[in-house]
């Protein structure tokens, strides 16, 4: 016999581990916002039954706000699975529990996996699950997904649900008077149409009438005009009644009388709390402050300067111990392998290219520390609630921020999770504006190239530059949101209600976890993608070779210039010894060979592939300030940004004046004359705000579900970096900078 089972719940209640647990495949698990994208399916078998069990996206409720609430619910529909596996997490029932409630109105048989009871033990949460399953009227199975604990049961319970050829009576809630005259007024109209009555129960469509649902509203409007304007009539007609006297809406009626549900039943000995009550007044007295209209702001300015302090302080060494590292490693393969093309490789391409981009993973891991900490107390919730007010003012939402945060807001995000956590946002259009900006943000991949620049122009003030780069990003990013609503994607906002969750003292060992989880993310990413594309970048930065007759040309001038000295000065730089300083004229000589060499390094790198299309693209960056090796190495962006670093550290390698020393990178920038602070600050702006890298495009038009935005992401982008870059350099430059 076979079987479909959805396996269902509130994001991060641990579905996607369970359906690992259950079905012994391995799906990614995370504690993004809308991780789980699409439905995956797998299949386990018990006593001869085979089970196709299907991993549905998360979900607070089953009102068609979202994307995934839509997926979800068309899943439940269309697919009619024999069993609904509703994942609580034990250690948040009262909410988890909402969405039960939902699967019990839309009549669905459900089994609840009372999940993660070990985090809430920890908390000093303690369940009753029988009496849960007693007063629900359906099994709950205590469970902890990451072990297995509890699957042997919860697969008995499921397959006798499943075998129960009872389907279960939808679950009726009172809304108080008001809403449930309406209902029963609403339920004999759409009764009477026979209206997606064979698929809804008609009260629930009712409901979904009161709650604005998108979906069944339009579906009403297509199917029945004339039902739909009766429907609509009574909604108005409540929902005016409703403000007159309780100044609230149907919605919120909706979901009070909800909650008050599940807290009748909670209270009936199914939860008992040892000191959360306590903790959640504690957590309101320090939201009084902290979340205050004056003091929020300066409180949040005052957490993210700090950050970036303690980053940049604690990271100095553990940075420069790195470097020292590849230098050294550098300086054992100049000795060690002969000259020639492999040499040439491993010291250009790979430890000067990836060597540049992992010397930053001590800082970057310091700003993941800092990032989890904030994270794991509650804080980062509250930033987004005080951001939310000033969201609203530009199209955008609360929701918003979350995706902004996770793109690297603070710092060292990905843009891809962060488009994808657009999918939390209710009105397609803010979901759009916000997931066509959420690449502005500072990614993990931009902040070594921002590093990079600070370190080798604006030493002084690392703390303050890096600030203000957060502020232009999140700036920009609002402007482009505010332009973008105003004019591509115009239309209202959706009202929005954030949940604060109590604060908690972050353990060592969940922020050493998150902490190792991003860093290894980031070592992994420039172990592999930026391995691949600096040596491909190598290889167009080395070939074609010089012609012959220039090579000739070099030779030609190294041989005049020993020809115009005795014999004894060359002898004298061809077998250096330790303790002898060089003669006056050794020196000079000397100096002459080195000037020769860098300029056929030089002349060698403009003559191959990439040298000669940062040229030709030097016409156009001239005005931002852009050289063609800064033009090669933003290209070689587009496939991730952290091939910045990766390509400048190759092509300034491979352009090295001195090969016997190799120096850090941003020591070789602050020297060159073609660099300086005006030119690093433009350079930043466009990092900021140009193209999103290759794998964000793809995730944005997944997620817009239309090729265009992904073009009009890299066009749009681009173009405006340019603007921008073009307008700090000239006016810097007007001004003598
Ligand atoms: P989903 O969003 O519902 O798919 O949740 P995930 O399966 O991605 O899990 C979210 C996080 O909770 C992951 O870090 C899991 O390892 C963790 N997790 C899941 N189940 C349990 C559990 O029973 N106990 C504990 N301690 N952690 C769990
Ligand atoms: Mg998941």
């Amino acid at each position: 016999m076979k079987t479909t089972i959805a396996l269902a719940g509130n994001p991060n209640s641990g579905k996607t581990t369970l359906f690992n647990t259950l079905t012994g495949s391995h799906q990614h698990v995370g504690n993004y916002p809308g991780v789980t994208v699409a439905k995956k399916q797998g299949t386990y078998a018990d006593n001869g039954f085979e089970m196709t069990i299907v991993d549905l996206p998360g979900t607070y409720s089953l009102t068609a706000y979202s994307l995934e609430e839509v997926v979800a619910r068309d899943f439940l529909i269309n697919e009619k699975p024999a069993v609904v596996i509703d994942t609580v997490d034990a250690s948040n029932l009262e909410r988890n529990l909402y969405l039960t409630l939902q699967f019990m109105e839309i009549g669905v048989p459900v089994c609840i996996a009372l999940n993660m009871v070990d985090v809430a033990k920890s908390r000093g949460i303690e369940v009753d699950a029988k009496r849960l399953s007693d007063l629900l009227g359906i099994p709950v199975i205590p469970t902890i997904a990451r072990n297995g604990t509890g699957k042997k049961e919860l697969i008995a319970a499921t397959n006798k649900v499943a075998l129960d050829p009872k389907i279960p009576n939808p679950l009726i809630i009172s809304y108080g008077q008001d809403v449930d005259k309406a209902l029963v007024e609403m339920e004999a109209e759409i009764n009477s149409y026979d209206f997606l009555t064979n698929t809804y129960p008609a009260r629930w469509i009712a409901l979904k009438y009161l709650e604005k649902d998108q979906q069944i509203i339009s579906l009403g409007k297509w199917k029945n005009p004339s039902l739909a304007s009766k429907l609509e009539q009574i909604v108005n007609r409540v929902s005016r009644h409703l403000q007159d006297t309780l100044d609230t809406y149907p919605e919120a009626v909706i979901a009070d009388h909800r909650y008050g549900y599940i807290k009748s039943v909670v209270k009936q000995g199914v939860l008992f709390r040892q000191y959360d009550q306590n903790r959640l007044y504690i957590s309101d007295k320090i939201d009084k402050v902290v979340t205050s209209r004056f003091f929020g702001p300066l409180i949040m300015i005052a957490v993210i300067l700090g950050l970036y302090h303690f980053t940049f302080t604690y990271s100095e060494n553990p940075v420069a111990w790195l470097e020292g590292f590849f230098e050294w490693i550098g300086m054992l393969t100049e000795t060690h392998l002969p000259d020639g093309l492999i040499k040439s490789l491993i010291i250009a391409g790979i430890i000067d290219g990836v060597g540049g981009v992992l010397g930053f993973v001590p800082l970057i891991m310091f700003m993941f520390f800092g990032i989890s900490m904030l994270e794991d107390s509650g804080y980062l919730a509250r930033m987004a609630f005080m951001l939310d007010r000033i969201f609203r003012a530009f199209g955008l939402h609360g929701s918003s921020v979350v995706a902004f945060i996770v793109s690297g807001g603070i710092a060292g995000g990905c843009a891809v999770p962060g488009v994808m956590a657009t999918r939390t946002l209710k009105s397609p259009r803010e979901r759009l504006a916000t997931l066509l900006t959420v690449p502005f943000m500072n990614c993990g991949a931009k902040l070594p190239v921002f590093a990079l620049l600070v370190a080798a122009f604006f030493a002084e003030n690392e703390t303050m530059v890096m600030f203000f780069i957060t502020i232009l990003a999140w700036f920009g990013a609002l402007l482009v949101a505010k332009f973008l609503r105003v004019t591509v994607i115009k239309g209202d906002c959706t009202p929005f209600v954030m949940e604060l969750p109590p604060y908690r003292l972050p353990t060592l060992k969940g922020l050493a976890i998150h902490t190792w989880e991003r860093t290894w993310h980031y070592i992994k990413k420039a172990g592999k993608i930026v391995l691949g594309i600096s040596i491909i970048l190598w290889a167009m930065m080395t070939y074609p070779n010089l012609p012959d007759s220039k090579i000739q040309e070099f030779e030609a001038e190294r041989r005049a210039a020993k020809i115009a000295v005795s014999s004894s000065v060359i002898e004298e730089i061809e077998t250096p010894s330790e303790n002898n300083e060089l003669s006056k004229e050794a020196q000079i000589l000397n100096a002459r060979l080195v000037n020769i060499d860098a300029r056929q390094a030089e002349a060698g790198l403009k003559y191959a592939i990439a040298g000669r299309f940062g040229s030709v693209l030097e016409n156009v960056s001239r005005w931002a300030g852009f050289d063609w090796r800064t033009n090669i190495a933003l290209v070689g962006g587009f496939a991730a940004k952290e091939v910045i670093v990766s390509t400048l550290g190759t092509a300034y390698s491979l352009g090295e004046v001195d090969p016997e020393q190799t120096e850090p990178l941003s020591r070789a920038l602050a020297k060159d004359s073609e660099w300086g602070p005006l030119v690093a600050l433009s350079l930043i702006i466009f990092t900021i705000f140009y193209s999103p890298c290759f794998v964000a495009v793809i995730c944005i038009v997944k997620e817009s579900g239309a090729w265009k935005w992904g073009l009009f992401s890299m066009v749009f982008n681009t173009v405006l970096a340019f603007i921008l870059a073009v307008l700090v350099f000239q006016v810097g430059s007007a001004l003598g900078y």
